[in-house]
């Protein structure tokens, strides 16, 4: 009788180790998703005022009330 108590007890501590091991491991790499850009979804797409392709709200400079994307702030500087 004793000694099923005592071969549970280190049934019971090997799966306490092994559980313990097993679930401090992933705690040290977090599951997040995220690769630099989080936002992705809430990136609007306008249209280029110049040009008129629709870019992500974050390529485009806002000038005089206008989105100009990259691309032709670029030509606009290159004049
Ligand atoms: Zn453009």
């Amino acid at each position: 009788m004793i000694l099923k108590l005592v071969l549970f007890a280190v049934a019971a501590l090997l799966i306490y180790k092994w559980l313990g091991g097993s679930v401090s491991l992933p705690k040290a790499k977090p599951k997040r998703r995220s690769k630099g850009k989080p936002s992705v979804k809430d990136a609007e797409m306008v249209e280029c005022d110049e040009c008129g392709i629709y870019v992500s709200i974050e390529e485009t400079t806002l000038v005089n009330g206008k989105y100009i994307c990259e691309d032709c702030l670029n030509k606009e500087k290159a004049r």
